[in-house]
């Protein structure tokens, strides 16, 4: 088994992440899969919206938590070779789109992430490629379904509630579905384990896992850690970072909202004793499809 742990450096870790990470390492490192691999990926393709400093941050969160990752850390921004070749192999399925951002909303339908992109460039044979343009993938009208560990079936038409999405940005930025899918191959990822907000991103990634003819993996969506007003967590909503000296009591919380029993004395123990009894004791069926 092979799990991975991707973020992003837009700020430093978070409750939300602390349980993305906790989740994804158990399911790969506890004692009835001792043998798995837990990998480290920094999504740091979009440089504009990266904090200076972020990366190093995060992994020296990561190794203050207790947490050791397998292997070399990937950059997202080093694999642009990659992301190409795999444009390359798409291609008869992509096409040009030059539509402004004004134009698109003018013609898109609400669809259950975002605008559903009308498709008004994938007829045209001659789209003026000068121009500065995305990449976009045609998608069709039929279902993919795919069983996730803790959200059950999940089934979506890529045509009625997505549409044609794009791989690689206007501004020359790879979009986060190719990039995710094609890093996920290259490191031989089995186990994807993230929050339950990527839910709808899955059926474009295991379209392109198809048309790019790599083996499809498993998922578990976690549910979403939310602060007092319901909100996720995250930089937008000024998630607290998370601190070293509380990282006993943030691992155990981390470890109840997975469903986890963990015991009171676990509290006053340190990392390591709490990591034995998580990777002693994890069952990734009691994590809740959701926080009440
Ligand atoms: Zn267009």
């Amino acid at each position: 088994m092979i799990g991975r742990f991707a973020p992003s450096p837009t700020g430093p870790l978070h409750f939300g992440s602390l349980v993305a990470a906790l989740a994804s390492y158990l399911e790969v490192k506890s004692i009835k899969n001792s043998q798995g691999l837990w990998l480290v990926r920094m999504e740091d393709l979009d440089k504009p919206r990266e904090t200076k400093g972020a990366a190093d941050d995060i992994l020296r969160t990561l190794e203050a938590f207790g947490f050791a990752w397998d292997g070399a850390i990937m950059y997202q921004s080093q694999r642009t070779e990659a992301y190409e070749d795999a444009l390359e192999k798409l291609k008869a399925n992509t096409y040009s789109c030059t539509c402004s951002r004004r134009e698109i909303a003018d013609s898109a339908l609400q669809g259950i992430d975002g605008l559903i992109y009308s498709g008004i460039c994938r007829a045209k044979a001659n789209p003026n490629i000068n121009q500065q343009h995305a990449i976009r993938i045609k998608v069709l009208d039929r279902n993919i379904s795919f069983n996730d560990a803790i959200q059950g079936n999940i089934s979506q038409n890529l045509a009625r509630d997505i549409g044609d999405f794009v791989l690689k940005r206007a501004d020359n930025i790879f979009a986060y579905q190719l990039a995710a899918v094609v890093d996920d191959d290259a490191q031989a990822v089995t186990h994807i384990v993230r929050g339950a907000d990527l839910l709808n991103s899955t059926p474009r990634q295991i379209y392109l896992q198809q048309l790019l003819g790599y083996a499809q993996t498993d998922y578990m969506h976690l549910p979403i850690a939310i602060n007092s007003q319901g909100e996720k967590l995250s930089k937008q909503t000024l998630a607290k970072p998370i601190v070293a000296k509380n990282a006993p009591e943030l691992i155990v919380k981390a470890l109840q909202f997975l469903g986890q029993s963990p015991p009171h004395q676990l509290l006053s123990s340190s990392i390591d004793e709490i990591f034995a009894w998580a990777k002693q004791n994890w069952q990734g069926a009691l994590v809740p499809k959701k926080i009440a």
